[in-house]
């Protein structure tokens, strides 16, 4: 069923059309019937709002806009009862009023009532919900005592004798009830119905109390009815509250949406109350000199409510900061300590202690590759490890992220024992997977303690740069190392600004002839071995700046080389590429730019990566596949030192192997020793890739490669790294032997 959408505009006429009424009625008489016309109007509307609001709803919400049809139907009930009334009641001085009119409107209101508290109460404790109670225990009281106190008043206004009970008891129970609405409404933290319809209901609750006040108001003019003045108001009211359902609905916001409340506006009720009792309490006993039975009694009982609701209220405080606390102590995914209490509990130690931390190597790949689930998995199956590991007596803590800490204070060989569990794979989501790890450790004594942590970290990052292996611990050395790193940090970005890097090429040569078939391009920073200087730009990322200045050099001097000595006087050129420059997804634009730059042919350029930047695939082995499709050729150095040589011949697209300058050290010793340097040939050969060995420094090695089918190398015995002058000589000598 499609909304009215008249209903709105309806309602709001009716409104209109009573003040005018009202308004008019003071001036001159009518018929006493008219003014309830728009009151049964209005009211209609409402139910019909109502029952749409029902029709295009679910669940819990479609329940309750069908109970507050219902009881509107009572109220629409209760106006056409009373106008009954005025017809065929006597006057008493008072509109008539019926038993049956005020036991309609009762009915209506009970039903109201009951809707709203049947309203779920998504989230809420017990303890909040004994909070709502109370509170709306409070304001009956508070209504009670008030409303015992000045109902004389209003039957004398009225002129009706105080017997007149049935009267008296409909008030009060109309007045309570819209207290309790109110309250209900107030305290709806979560609620499924919009706030903007609770907001609209929340003033049907005022009418009672309102209709009264307007009965004293309007009892110069008998044809005008306080009861017919508010009720257009109820009926618009509850339009306007269906009407913010519907633009909830079409709105397309969820009927389920969750509203934490802002504040807590409930807590101001028993203040409120005990405040305005007080008062009247005081102004009763000073006008009086005593206090009646139910004043005493009544306010007495406030002040038990409110002391029961406070206490409440201080326990749910109490939990609340309970459940903060905790949060705050421990992660969510493991359950493990956080790092917040990590951090706390090993700068508090007071005890000899090792504080341990673990990083899981290549997490990050296996989150990638397998889903986060696999991931949440790996580390759940991790954590229960490391306690079971770690024993009773340690803080087993997730650091965040794949970082985990262990604060150990009596547990010899739990540092090997973890190391030696490394080698067991772990299960996660149907995966069995081998996980490595990377330790940083510091032993300490209670005066160490506040600095522990920091000084495990230090030794974490240096486990995981690789420089120190995969357990490193920490020693004073370690901090000087680092200080020493972060002046290089500073000077490395001041001399790449000034320009203070230049490039050396160190020849690679034919077997047996020696001939230059092409050079290494190597970067020099005055006296500061590259070892110095390029694992620091690695960590800075200063390396990916550095590193667009390379290729680019690299390019314009290859170039140059082209136009000077001939298209084919050098095979290839070759730079190296670092892992952190891999990472950047701009590397291929930056080379293709060097490239056209300069005029130079993408096969004359290659690029020489590690095996291990690009094992973890990914990123790195994207940046690799786009340099190949460019026509770049791919070296991998330091062959065999990796540890997935084999593999990654599949995977990644490689045109040539460095052979490590280790495995040509061993030439000439035993067989083993020549073992690796004769298979990487073999594999080579039968894959169709170019080997060039490395770091060939006596006449014996070159004479073994040669034999051993080797036909490139490169290496001090034929040339050292040289400046591009040097270059541009030897191939012009090269050139001037082929001439003659
Ligand atoms: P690499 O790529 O393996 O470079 C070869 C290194 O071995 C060079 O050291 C070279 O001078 C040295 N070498 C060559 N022949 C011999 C020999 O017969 N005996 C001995 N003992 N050594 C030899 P260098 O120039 O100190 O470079 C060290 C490392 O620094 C390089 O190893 C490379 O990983 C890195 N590197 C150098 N230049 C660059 C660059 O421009 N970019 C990047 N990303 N890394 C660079
Ligand atoms: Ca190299
Ligand atoms: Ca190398």
């Amino acid at each position: 069923m499609a909304r009215p959408g008249w209903l709105t505009p309806f309602a709001v006429s009716m409104a209109v059309a009573e003040v005018v009424l009202v308004l008019a009625g003071t001036r001159g008489a009518y018929p006493v019937l008219l003014v309830w016309v728009p009151a049964v109007a209005g009211l209609a509307a409402a139910v019909a709002a109502f029952r749409g609001a029902a029709v295009r709803t679910g669940g819990d919400l479609r329940a309750f806009w069908r109970r507050v049809a219902v009881a509107m139907g009572f109220v629409l009930l209760a106006g056409i009862s009373q106008t009954l009334d005025v017809v065929t009641l006597p006057w008493s001085g008072m509109p008539p009023i019926g038993t049956r009119t005020l036991c309609l409107y009762v009915v209506g209101t009970i039903l109201a009532i009951t809707a709203l508290l049947r309203l779920p109460a998504g989230g809420r404790t017990w303890r909040q919900l004994l909070t709502a109670v109370l509170d709306v225990a409070v304001v009956v009281v508070t209504g009670g005592i008030a409303t015992s106190q000045y109902i004389g008043w209003f039957m004398n206004r009225f002129g009706v004798s105080e017997s007149a009970w049935w009267l008296n008891i409909a008030m009060i129970a109309i007045a309570v009830a819209g207290a309790v609405v109110v309250v209900k409404i107030m305290t709806a933290r979560r609620s499924p119905i919009p706030r903007a319809a609770l907001w609209w209901l929340a003033p049907i609750g005022l009418a009672g109390p309102l209709s009264t006040l307007l009965m004293t108001a309007l009892r110069p003019w008998p044809h005008l009815n306080g009861s017919a003045a508010v009720l257009p108001f109820v009926g618009l009211c509850g339009t306007l509250a269906a009407h913010a359902q519907h633009r909830r609905l079409a709105a397309g916001g969820s009927s389920r949406i969750a509203h934490p409340s802002a504040g807590r506006r409930g807590s101001a009720v028993p203040l409120v109350a005990s405040g305005l009792i007080s008062l009247l309490v005081a102004t009763v006993f000073l006008r009086t000199g005593h206090l009646s039975t139910v004043q005493v009694a009544g306010t007495t009982m406030l002040l038990l409510l409110v002391v029961a609701r406070q206490a409440i209220a201080l326990a749910e405080n109490n939990s609340l900061l309970d459940t903060v606390a905790r949060q705050a102590m421990h992660d969510e995914l493991t359950g493990l300590f956080s790092r917040r209490y990590f951090t706390a509990a090993v700068a508090s130690t007071t005890e000899p202690h090792t504080v341990v931390l673990i990083d899981l190597k290549e997490f990050r790949a296996i989150n990638d590759g397998l889903g986060p689930a696999a991931g949440d998995a790996l580390l759940t199956a991790y954590a229960e490890r490391l306690t079971a590991l770690a024993g009773r007596h340690a803080v087993v803590a997730r650091l965040g992220g794949d970082e985990f800490g262990l604060l150990l204070t009596a547990a010899p060989g739990t540092v090997d024992r973890l190391l030696a569990a490394s080698a067991e794979p772990l299960s996660a989501a149907g995966h069995e997977l081998l996980v490595d790890v990377s330790i940083g450790l510091t032993d300490g004594d209670t005066a160490d303690a506040p600095d522990s942590y920091r000084r495990a970290e230090l030794a974490l990052r240096e486990a995981m740069a690789g420089a120190g292996g995969r357990v490193v611990r920490y020693d004073a050395t370690l901090e000087r190392q680092l200080s020493r790193r972060a002046t290089v940090a500073a000077d490395l970005r001041r001399g790449l600004a000034a320009g203070e890097f230049h490039l050396l090429y160190q020849p690679i040569v034919n077997l047996p002839d020696g001939r230059l078939i092409g050079v290494e391009s190597l970067v020099r920073w005055g006296d500061v071995p590259p070892a110095g200087f390029i694992p620091v730009a690695e960590d800075t990322g200063l390396i990916v700046e550095l590193g667009a200045w390379i290729l680019d050099t690299v390019c314009a001097q290859a170039a140059e080389w082209r136009r000077r000595h001939g298209p084919d006087a050098l095979r290839s050129v070759a730079v190296n590429v670092s892992a952190r420059q891999l990472l950047d997804p701009a590397l291929p634009e930056i080379v293709a730019a060097a490239l056209a730059r300069h005029g130079l042919p993408a096969r004359q350029l290659t690029v020489e990566i590690t095996e291990t930047a690009v094992f973890g695939g990914g990123r790195a082995l994207a940046s690799v596949t786009a340099l190949s499709d460019l026509g770049v050729a791919i070296a991998l150095d330091d062959f065999g030192t990796g540890h997935s040589s084999l593999g990654l011949l599949r995977t990644c697209p490689v045109d040539a192997i460095k052979v490590d300058k280790s495995f040509v050290d061993g030439l000439g010793g035993s067989p083993q020793q020549e073992a690796i340097a004769i298979a990487l040939t073999g594999i080579a050969e039968t894959m169709g890739l170019r080997t060039v060995a490395e770091g060939v420094e006596t006449v014996e090695q070159a004479q073994r490669l040669y034999e051993l089918g080797y036909r490139q190398a490169q290496g001090f015995h034929f040339a050292r790294p040289l400046p591009a002058e040097a270059i541009d000589e030897m191939l012009a000598a090269q050139q001037n032997r082929v001439a003659a």
